[in-house]
């Protein structure tokens, strides 16, 4: 049942709409019971904070941080933390909610949150960043924890915003529990308490699902030509591990442009030239195009790796590649994705392409927990252990049930949160 749609409400209200809406229509094509609905539909706490941070000309500006917390019921709640001006907590909420469904697909024992920090990274200096994210961490207080909620980059914020969000909590903390709350945030550096893999970890999973993908309608992967939409963490990393199994990106594209080479673009000479320039255009590597030419490339593979809403009923008509592989969380519109699938592309939804990241994330926690490390080799046998098994049930429900394969990642994910909710019941 779809919800009405008001005329002013923000476009994160909308997202939020959005992700309630795909909920709604996984729970009806399961037959969920109204009041688990009910339960689902809303986070289960949604936490605004204002604290004021210096800047480097002695002023003090005050700062709007968001963390909402969907649900729990399968183990803390995990989930990112973006910097971004634009960041609202419609979008945060639909963020939240994405994360629940995602965490119970891959099935690490974690819920689903999302955080958010009104800020424009690229405009602060790194102490002016450094005080900001730690007021922001200070501000929090109690409403994360390494048992309760912990936190993970996301678009705008990295390694380093976590090693400065742990040493905070960490010195907030009675003295006998430092050692012991490492693990209130991952996707930290490896010399703090990070893993190895968990900085390509999304990427590497996109690969990993793509593979899966090629592999189940019996086609070669290798060979095939990309367009990558956004070259940060995601977008470089599943560059990387795409041009591993053979696959030659063609197309790239960010906030600054996109740029194409019919004979492929290097990752590596793409990288360095983005950290100077801050962006892929003007690489000389490639001919700079519009970046609607960019949605209509002639590619086997599409990948928005970027930010939400990307994939819009405008883009739609114009794809030309057969299979989406969704990078970014939400990067296809609902009206997108109706066109996409009359015109019989096939889509590699968000919650299960990208899910590599929160895998590692939680072999990140467990080493943490257990004071150990693995090997390299290790984490990406098991991430792809973790993302196959997970394609495997999504492929297994999409036959079953006779739908899309992003509503059959939602069934997947909430049959198991369904099972635990009627075991366990709903107290007191
Ligand atoms: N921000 C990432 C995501 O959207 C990773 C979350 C995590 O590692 O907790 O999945």
């Amino acid at each position: 049942m779809p919800t009405r749609r008001s005329s002013d409400s923000s476009a994160g209200d909308l997202l939020f709409e959005t992700a309630v809406d795909q909920f709604e229509a996984a729970a009806d094509l399961i037959e969920l019971d109204d009041p688990l609905r009910r339960v689902l539909r809303a986070p289960k706490n949604e936490i605004i904070v204002s604290f004021p941070v210096e800047m480097d000309d002695g002023e003090l500006r005050m700062f709007r941080g968001y963390r909402v917390q969907h649900n729990d019921i399968l183990g803390p709640f995990k989930g990112g933390l973006r910097f971004s001006p634009e960041v609202e907590l419609g979008e945060v909420k639909a963020l939240s909610m994405w994360m629940t469904w995602k965490t119970s697909l891959a099935n690490v024992p974690f819920g689903g949150a999302k955080g958010g920090l009104a800020i424009d990274p690229r405009s602060m200096s790194t102490a002016e960043l450094e005080r900001a994210v730690r007021r922001f961490t200070h501000a929090l207080g109690s409403n994360i924890g390494p048992e309760y909620d912990i936190p993970a980059p996301d678009v705008g914020s990295n390694s380093q915003a976590m090693v400065w969000m742990m040493d905070t909590y960490q010195h907030t903390r009675g003295t006998i529990d430092r050692q012991n709350v490492k693990r209130v945030v991952t996707g930290k550096t490896i010399e703090t308490g990070g893993s190895l893999g968990r900085d390509k970890a999304t990427g590497q999973g996109m690969a990993f699902v793509l593979a899966h993908h090629y592999d189940q309608i019996n086609q070669d992967l290798r060979g095939r030509t990309a367009a990558i939409q956004g070259f940060g963490n995601v977008g470089e990393h599943a560059a990387r591990a795409m041009a591993r199994m053979g696959v030659t990106m063609t197309h790239v594209a960010d906030h600054t442009g996109a740029t194409m080479h019919p004979n492929g673009i290097d990752p590596e000479a793409l990288w360095r030239h983005t950290s100077e320039a801050g962006g892929v255009a003007g690489f000389a590597g490639g001919t700079d195009i519009d970046v609607e030419d960019f949605f209509a490339a002639d590619v086997d593979i599409l990948v928005p790796a970027a930010i939400e809403n990307q994939i819009t009923e405008d883009r739609a008509p114009n794809v030309r590649a057969s299979v989406v592989l969704e990078g970014a969380n939400g990067p296809t519109s609902t009206e997108g994705e109706h066109i996409l699938i009359d015109r019989g592309i096939e889509i590699l939804p968000d919650v299960l392409a990208n899910a590599g990241g929160v895998v590692v994330s939680y072999f990140e926690w467990l080493q943490n927990k257990m004071s150990n490390r693995w090997q390299l080799s290790q984490v990406d046998d098991e991430l792809r252990r973790y993302l196959w098994e997970a394609a495997d049930a999504v492929e297994y429900e999409k036959k079953h049930l006779a739908c899309s394969r992003r509503e059959a990642a939602y069934a997947v994910a909430l049959r198991r949160i369904a099972t635990v909710y009627e075991q366990r019941g709903i107290w007191p």
